[in-house]
């Protein structure tokens, strides 16, 4: 058993109500959420868009290995309305984006799956809620935890914490 971190990111639809599917499937396919986070708004991160996003990082209690959880997470996307355009480059507007930020104290380095991920400690709107959750949480490699992580962060873009979300109750 291994606790991981995942972050839902979505800038298209209703994202509260996509983000209440995405646990429920989560919860009911790949372990059990434990804890999640509060919702933060965040502006388009990369690319220009007109919506900002909803992120909250939900923490897992998981008995998958990380490439068949990452696997359950794809096709959760995908059935909450992810469209993957393959001619696009970089980032693009979805419904829901769920990333591997940890998995347990683990190092994974393959071809279809990087933990930590790789952007996480450059990117506010990982650590803000990531710190919330899990403040004293170690990264494997750069033995930071998160509160560190985000001292250290030169990224400055805005984040919002929605003090009263109409959702509370997941
Ligand atoms: P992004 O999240 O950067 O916007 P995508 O959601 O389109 O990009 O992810 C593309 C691919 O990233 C996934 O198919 C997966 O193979 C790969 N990937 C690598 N590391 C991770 C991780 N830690 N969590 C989720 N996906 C990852
Ligand atoms: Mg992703």
């Amino acid at each position: 058993m291994e606790t991981a971190y995942v972050l839902f990111g979505s800038n298209l639809g209703d994202k509260e109500a996509l983000f209440a599917q995405a646990c429920l499937l989560i919860n009911n396919r790949c372990g059990r959420v434990v804890k999640v986070s509060s919702a933060y708004e965040s502006e388009p991160w990369g690319f220009e868009a007109e919506e900002w996003f909803l992120n909250r990082v939900i923490v897992l209690e998981t008995e998958l290995s990380p490439e068949v959880l990452l696997d359950a997470l794809l096709q959760i996307e995908k059935e909450l309305g992810r469209v993957r355009n393959p001619e696009a480059k970089g980032y693009t507007s979805r419904t829901a984006d769920l990333d591997i930020l940890y998995y347990g104290n683990r190092i994974v380095l393959t071809d279809r799956l990087t933990i930590p991920h790789p952007r996480l400690h450059q990117r506010r709107f990982a650590l803000l809620p990531l710190c919330e959750v899990a403040p004293q949480l170690v990264h494997p490699a750069f033995n930071f935890t998160q509160t560190e992580l985000l001292r250290r962060c030169h990224d400055f873009s805005e984040v919002r914490k929605i003090e009263n979300p109409c959702n509370t109750t997941i």
